[in-house]
């Protein structure tokens, strides 16, 4: 695996590089230890384990750039779909369709 860092420029940046610290995955019902962490700048940090941090990326892409209401909540995402990752996928991938065909029909 590389070690190389994931950015999102100007919008997300990591705060540690995996492992250096502990903390609990934010992720509603998951709990497990979080490796990865990141920050919008000037803002705190959130804490995510391997499985939700690409999902978790994605997320906060599309709350900063997509129209507002297209990606429920991860708690609503959770009662909506279900609580397995591949359910989160499923509304991320929802919000990008429902964000490109708004901006088709405009
Ligand atoms: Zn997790």
């Amino acid at each position: 695996m590389s070690d190389e860092l994931i950015r999102l420029p100007g919008v997300l940046e990591p705060v540690t590089r995996p492992g250096i610290q502990h903390h609990a995955c934010e992720h509603p019902g998951c709990g497990k230890d979080a490796g990865w962490g990141f920050a919008r700048p000037k803002q705190p940090s959130h804490w995510f384990c391997g499985e939700r941090t690409g999902l978790q990326l994605v997320r906060m892409a599309i709350e900063l750039t997509c129209p507002a209401g297209v990606l429920p909540s991860q708690e609503a995402v959770n009662l909506l779909y279900g609580p397995l990752p591949v359910h989160e996928a499923e509304a991320l991938a929802k919000a990008i369709i429902e964000t490109v065909e708004r901006l088709t029909r405009e």
